[in-house]
C-alpha cells in the first residue's frame, strides 16, 4: 500500500574488521539492524518488531549471524536491544486494556454524541451540522472531567492515561490526542495501529503519550 504499510527501516550499528571465513583474512564489516514500522506516507511512525541483526563482510558481502563471526565483546545485544518499551512501562504498572473494550467505549460514546445531538437538533436544527464538533467537545470534556475516561470507558472500566507517568495526561496531550483521533476517524483503519504494538497504542495514543489501560 502507498499510503500507509510495513516498511522495514535498516541501521548500521557498527562497523570494524572480523575473519571472515569465505574471504579467509580480515576484511571491514557492517552490522546492520532491522526492524520492522508501519508507516504513513513512508514516515516510519511505530516500531513493529525487531527483525535482528545482520552483518556484512565489505570485500565478498557474504551476510552472517554476527554473533557466529563476533565475539560476545565485539556483539553485545543486551545493551542495544534490551530495553522495549512494553517492559519498561510494565514495571511502571500499565498494562493495555482489551482492545474490544476500547471499540465497545468508542461505539457507546458515538451512541451518547448522536442521541445527545438528536435531541438538540429538536431545539436548534442548526445543531445536526455540528456534530463532529459537538463530538471533539465532548471527548476532551469528558477526559477533563473524568480523568481520562469518557462515558462509554466509563461504563467499561478502562480510562487513558499518561504513558511516562501512569497518571492524569495533561490538558495539552488532551487536545492534542482528540484532535488526531477526529481526524483519524476521518480514515477509521489508522485506528487499527493500537493492533500493531504490544502496548495496543493507536496513532493518538503515540502522539499524545498516552495508553489506555483497565481501571
Ligand atoms: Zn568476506
Amino acid at each position: 500500500m502507498i499510503i500507509y504499510g510495513r516498511k522495514t527501516v535498516q541501521s548500521t550499528i557498527k562497523s570494524g574488521k572480523f575473519d571472515c571465513p569465505n574471504c579467509r583474512r580480515q576484511e571491514s564489516y557492517h552490522l546492520k539492524n532491522y526492524q520492522l514500522y508501519f508507516h504513513i506516507f513512508f514516515i516510519p511512525l511505530l516500531k513493529i518488531r525487531e527483525l535482528g541483526d545482520e552483518l556484512n563482510c565489505f570485500f565478498c558481502n557474504t551476510t552472517y549471524v554476527p554473533g557466529s563471526v563476533l565475539s560476545s565483546h565485539e556483539y553485545d545485544t543486551r545493551n542495544r536491544l534490551g530495553n522495549t518499551s512494553n517492559e519498561e512501562n510494565h514495571s511502571i504498572g500499565l498494562v493495555p486494556c482489551d482492545f474490544g473494550k476500547r471499540i465497545g467505549a468508542f461505539i457507546l460514546d458515538v451512541v451518547i454524541i448522536y442521541a445527545v445531538n438528536l435531541a438538540l437538533a429538536f431545539i436548534l436544527p442548526e445543531a445536526s451540522l455540528f456534530v463532529i464538533l459537538f463530538a471533539f467537545i465532548y471527548f476532551i470534556a469528558c477526559d477533563l472531567l473524568l480523568k481520562g475516561s469518557s462515558l462509554g470507558k466509563l461504563v467499561l472500566s478502562i480510562k487513558a492515561v499518561d504513558y511516562e507517568q501512569n497518571g492524569d495526561i495533561l490538558a495539552f496531550n488532551i487536545i492534542l490526542r482528540n484532535l488526531i483521533k477526529g481526524m483519524c476517524a476521518i480514515f477509521p483503519v489508522i485506528y487499527l495501529t493500537s493492533l500493531l504494538n504490544d502496548d495496543k497504542r493507536a496513532l493518538h495514543d503515540l502522539a499524545a503519550r498516552t495508553m489506555v489501560v483497565d481501571k
